[in-house]
Parts: C-alpha cells; sequence; structure tokens
C-alpha cells in the first residue's frame, strides 16, 4: 500500500460546487460544504478543520489555505473524476451511502421497528422526512444520518449512483 491510501484527505468544498459535494459524500469522502452565509471564511476553515478547499475560485490559489483544489470542469460527473484522480482516491463500494449527502455525518444502520413511525401511510406522493409506505414495505436495511436524521434506504437513487459510477471509473 503506498502512503497515498493511508492517510484520508478531508475536503471543504465551495459553495458553487454543490452537486459535486453530495456525490464525494454519497461515495463516503468526508466533504464539508461551504455557503458564502458561513461565518468562518474558507480559508480559515480549510486550515481550522484541516480540510482540502476544492473551488472553481482562481482567487485562492495563492491563499494561505491547507491545500487548493481547482476544478476546471463545469460538470459535476467530470468534476468528480478530477478530484478522484488528483487525490487517488479508489472508489470503495463498501463506503457508498455511510455519509448522509444532505448534510455529511455519518449514517448508523437504523432497526426496521423503530422507524415505523416515520412512514407517511397511505398518503399519495412525498412527504417531506417521511418514508413512504410501499418503500418500508419493500425494504428491510434502513439507515438513518446521526445528525439530521434523515432515514435512508438500500436503492436510495441506486440506478443513479451505478450511472454514475459507470461514467467515472
Ligand atoms: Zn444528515
Amino acid at each position: 500500500m503506498t502512503s497515498n491510501n493511508n492517510k484520508e484527505e478531508r475536503f471543504v468544498v465551495d459553495y458553487m460546487l454543490g452537486r459535486l459535494c453530495r456525490w464525494m459524500r454519497i461515495l463516503g469522502i468526508d466533504s464539508a460544504y461551504h455557503r458564502p452565509e458561513d461565518n468562518l471564511n474558507i480559508v480559515f476553515r480549510s486550515l481550522k478543520e484541516k480540510r482540502v478547499v476544492i473551488t472553481r475560485d482562481l482567487k485562492l490559489i495563492n491563499s494561505a489555505a491547507l491545500k487548493v483544489f481547482i476544478v476546471k470542469s463545469g460538470n459535476y460527473r467530470f468534476q468528480l473524476k478530477e478530484t478522484l484522480k488528483e487525490f487517488n482516491i479508489d472508489i470503495n463500494r463498501e463506503k457508498i451511502f455511510t455519509r448522509c449527502p444532505e448534510c455529511n455525518s455519518e449514517l448508523v444502520e437504523a432497526d426496521k421497528k423503530n422507524i415505523k413511525g416515520k412512514v407517511s401511510g397511505k398518503v399519495p406522493g412525498k412527504v417531506p422526512g417521511k418514508i413512504p409506505a410501499y418503500v418500508y414495505d419493500k425494504h428491510d436495511k434502513f439507515s438513518i444520518c446521526a445528525d439530521c436524521k434523515k432515514i435512508y434506504w438500500e436503492g436510495t437513487h441506486k440506478k443513479l449512483i451505478e450511472n454514475i459510477l459507470k461514467d467515472i471509473i
């Protein structure tokens, strides 16, 4: 094993790269999202939290940040590809969906019985924060975000993930 694989890089992703950030989280990569309204400047945040900055803002190249990576593409799939290549990150299928795409916290396995209260019942369509009844009936494996409490299940965007992986590997 090379030394590159021993240490997992952590990232802070600039606000214009929201989709990239989401996908990095889906792949299990620790990626904070930086909004312009956040109190701490992205450079300070990079230093404080020891995160590499990912941005398209060329002004940050010579900043004091821990490290800055400028993505070139305007398309999130290519941005993801660029990032994985730059940091020698191999996609680990075991790590997919171990992190919440919404807030970056770790997901923990949820006991099916304990989330019964989150089922939306017979209401048609999606109810925010609720699991559709047919999903609850069909699946046995669920995970819950330790922080924002959002619930995920096996097969969440499974097709989309497979398509994107096909593209970037
Ligand atoms: Zn969350």
